[in-house]
């Protein structure tokens, strides 16, 4: 036991290039913080993981998202998907500052907290970069949730070549339009004057396929052609437009996804839904691309209006997550803001 403990105590010192004295009293601070529940070896382990240290060659490095575990080394490629910002904090005399990014790869999301100097990353990292971060280690938060720490040994670079390019991207898959606000809500429980956003997980129930799924818009300004009367529509735009019936099991509602969200709910680009279409002369074969979608399960974020027409409930639907994703991207949002 104690050559074990002697080892590590060798390796942190060699690693973290700290004085042993240091080293020590860090082991006896964590002993003291656990109330005696750790021998000095376990102390010992449980500093190297905070410092990212590795010790116990058992442990394999997390390559994706959904591998994370408390005190496991990580080196992973991972799409950013948001950047908040430096943050300079003062805590009893201590200065410093961290920075936190939301990460995202093909198994879920997390964040990544920078301390130090790495916390100036965030200066150049962007929504949508590819991220490879080697040499970090994993620590739980306050909700026992896995978040991937920076240490000083920690590498991370940005668009590393040819890497990350299965990467779910940011704004296409729905990933980037976050449903970070707006309240869960059930359909049949929408009032007629509702205002605020809502969000709302269902299934999706049907396709209106009667009509075809793109319209023109203004190049200048973005908006349909009908609607915009300032500019030259001699050159337009097509973009993509979807309605559908949803039903979370309390009502159904007519839904309407415009570009984004309609690309989103498709898992295409408007320019791939456009070459289909030209190769198929017939923009409605862009349907043929839904059936597999009847049924599925969506968070759809939007505002829902009254239609006094029809008079119905509708919803305008700003952007479509995927279940899993969508409510983990919420969590972590709520939180991070919660901590500004
Ligand atoms: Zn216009």
């Amino acid at each position: 036991m104690q050559a074990d403990f002697d080892s590590v105590v060798r390796k942190l010192v060699e690693d973290s290039q700290l004085p042993r004295e240091e080293i020590m009293n860090l082991i006896d601070g964590k002993k003291k913080e656990l109330s005696g529940l750790v021998s000095d070896l376990g102390a010992a382990h449980i500093i190297a993981n905070e410092l990212g240290i590795q010790t116990l060659p058992s442990l394999k490095a997390a390559g994706k998202i959904e591998d994370l575990k408390p005190g496991s080394p990580v080196d992973l490629v991972a799409r950013v998907l948001r950047v908040y910002e430096k943050r300079e904090f003062d805590k009893s005399g201590r200065k410093g500052q961290v920075a936190n990014l939301l990460i995202l790869d093909e198994t879920g999301t997390t964040r990544l907290v920078l301390w130090g100097v790495l916390a100036n990353f965030v200066e150049t990292a962007q929504v949508g970069d590819i991220l490879k971060i080697s040499n970090a280690y994993v620590k739980a938060d306050r909700e026992g949730r896995p978040e991937i720490h920076a240490s000083n040994r920690t590498r991370l670079l940005l668009n590393p070549e040819g890497e990350g390019r299965t990467l779910p991207e940011v704004g296409a898959k729905g990933v980037g339009a976050l449903p970070s606000f707006g309240k869960e809500r059930e359909i049949g429980a929408l009032s007629e004057n509702e205002t605020a956003p809502v969000i709302i997980r269902a299934n999706v129930m049907k396709f209106f396929d009667t009509r075809s799924p793109f319209y023109e818009t203004c190049k200048e300004c973005g908006r349909s052609i009908n609607t915009c009367a300032e500019h030259d529509h001699s050159e337009t735009k097509r973009a993509l437009i979807l309605n559908i019936l949803i039903d979370d099991g309390s009502g159904t509602i007519r839904a309407t996804l415009f570009k984004q969200a309609a690309e989103s709910l498709l898992g295409m680009k408007t320019e791939d839904a456009e070459k289909l279409s030209d190769l198929a002369g017939n923009p409605m074969v862009i349907y043929a691309a839904t059936t597999k979608l009847i049924g599925q399960e969506r968070v759809f974020s939007g505002r829902a209006r009254y239609n006094s027409v029809f008079e119905r409930m509708e919803l305008v639907v700003n952007s479509v997550s995927e279940v899993n994703l969508a409510r983990e991207i919420e969590k972590l949002t709520k939180e991070l803001e919660q901590e500004k």
